[in-house]
């Protein structure tokens, strides 16, 4: 399923941020982390010193020992004991923390007088706690008498980060909807023009060729695509145009010779002194000047359909007193195949449109009727009328059309593979004509069809009322 870009956008930008929150959330928690130990272990160390720094070595003594113990606990509930280097605890802070880890006798014998380290144990009820191991120096002898550790339990860190952590997983939903929720605000603002553009661009086809799109900023990226795209608009509008006049001129320019060249060869065939042979070469000719002249008349027509706003006169037209004399005229043709023609059709239908190019309407679909169905075969006209619509149906049990051919039927010139079995002369412009005829009132002109069973044209026109 293909995502808009609005939806796009926004979950690119969430993930940017998830990505850059997580990577900074995770700095700023490391970072807190350093910074409590430090002040933590500074605070161990600044004491462990005191303590040392009260030994006594005149009287192997530890001066104001309890004073600064006691201060020390009432603040911080820590404990501290001094272990000799016989490994016998000299003193022990009360209360001691309970079942301590046992004392690292190995490393601490390896300090020098100068240095300490650090301890995190963890008892069996789960506590932690952190001790700094420092060595007793006597500074007379200058000889490492033993060390004192100091401790103090992790659980006051431990659940300032975990807050720290509650608030971090906390806040990086939030602020992932937050940034969602601006980002696809600010996307949709963005690409509105973008939408804008295509609504209008839908719009617009041959019919309506001089709309152009808004430009809202012509300055912006998305103002200059606009200003392109009516430029191609300009261009498109004026190739339609020269098409239309072109199409104008060589129908009016060919009407005449044709005309003549046919009452020429016409007047030729009742001549009687003419060999056989001749006027029979004759009559071909003007058959296929009769299958020009149309061709041209249809061509002149067409060029109105190029016109964008094409001023269609409207008057009243009966629907079914038109059919009933169309199909009267074309009866004579479908005789000529020995066809049945009925028409059903009683009640007064009226619409609103041009009666010439209506008639022209009909009788392409009543000529196509009797051209492509067999001889001995029938058609049926029906008219009537459905939810403010007057529908008209042509139908015949002729050649059909098969599905290949149907979703171009009404394309200009096209002509469908089983006509030429058929026989039929044609020119695949009355189909076309017809549809912009219908549409051109408003109306529309819709086909079924089944190969070797014949089809239905059903053309819907709004009834008066309803224009
Ligand atoms: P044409 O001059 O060839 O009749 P149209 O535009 O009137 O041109 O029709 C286009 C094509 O549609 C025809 O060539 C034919 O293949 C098909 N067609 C139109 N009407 C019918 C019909 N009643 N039965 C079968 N095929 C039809």
């Amino acid at each position: 399923m293909s995502k808009s870009i609005k939806t796009r956008m926004t979950i690119f930008i969430a993930t940017i941020v998830f990505v850059l929150l997580t990577i900074f959330g995770g700095f700023l928690y490391w970072g807190l982390k350093a910074i409590i130990y430090r002040h933590f272990d500074q605070r161990l160390l600044v004491f462990a010193d005191a303590i040392e720094d009260s030994y006594d070595p005149a009287n192997n003594d530890f001066k104001f020992l309890e004073e600064k113990t006691e201060n020390y606990f009432a603040a911080r509930k820590g404990w501290v004991r001094i272990i000799d280097w016989n490994e016998t605890i000299l003193f022990q802070s009360d209360p001691f923390v309970k079942n301590p880890a046992p004392f690292p006798f190995e490393k601490a014998k390896e300090l020098t007088t100068e240095s300490y380290f650090y301890r995190q144990f963890k008892r069996e009820n789960g506590k932690v706690f952190r001790s700094i191991i420092l060595p007793v120096v006597n500074r007379i002898s200058a000889e490492k008498i033993g060390w004192v550790e100091a401790g103090e339990s992790v659980k006051e860190i431990e659940n300032t980060l975990a807050f720290f952590r509650k608030l971090l997983l906390l806040s990086l939903p939030i602020a992932l909807l937050f940034v969602a929720i601006v980002s696809y605000w600010m996307v949709n603002r963005l690409i509105q023009p973008v939408s804008a553009m295509a609504e209008q661009t839908e719009k617009i086809s041959y019919t309506n060729l001089d709309e152009r799109l808004p430009i809202i900023n012509p300055n912006d990226e998305l103002g200059r695509l606009g200003t392109r795209f009516n430029m191609l608009l300009d261009r498109l509008e004026n190739a339609f145009q020269t098409q239309r006049q072109f199409l104008n001129n060589v129908s009016h320019e060919l009407k005449t010779p044709i005309t003549i060249l046919r009452n020429h060869w016409e007047k030729a065939t009742a001549d009687n002194s003419l060999p056989d042979s001749i006027r029979r070469r004759l009559n071909t000719d003007v058959e296929e000047l009769v299958r020009l002249s149309k061709m041209v008349s249809d061509l002149s027509l067409l060029s109105h359909s190029l016109e964008m706003h094409p001023a269609l006169k409207r008057e009243q037209v009966s629907l079914t007193e038109m059919l009933h004399h169309l199909v009267e005229d074309i009866r004579l043709l479908a005789n000529q195949k020995n066809q049945s023609i009925e028409f059903l059709g009683n009640e007064p239908v009226q619409v609103n449109g041009e009666p010439r190019f209506l008639k022209r309407l009909f009788l392409n679909l009543l000529d196509n009727a009797v051209k492509y169905t067999p001889d001995n075969g029938s058609i049926r006209v029906s008219c009537s009328m459905e939810n403010g619509h007057a529908v008209v149906c042509f139908s015949d049990n002729g050649i059909g059309i098969n599905s290949q051919d149907l979703p171009h039927i009404f394309d200009r010139f096209y002509r469908a593979s089983n006509v030429h079995s058929n026989n039929a002369k044609g020119t695949g412009l009355g189909l076309s004509i017809a549809k912009w005829i219908a549409e051109a009132h408003h109306g529309s002109l819709e086909i079924t069809s089944q190969p070797k069973q014949g089809s239905t044209f059903k053309v819907k026109l709004p009834l008066v009322n309803n224009v």
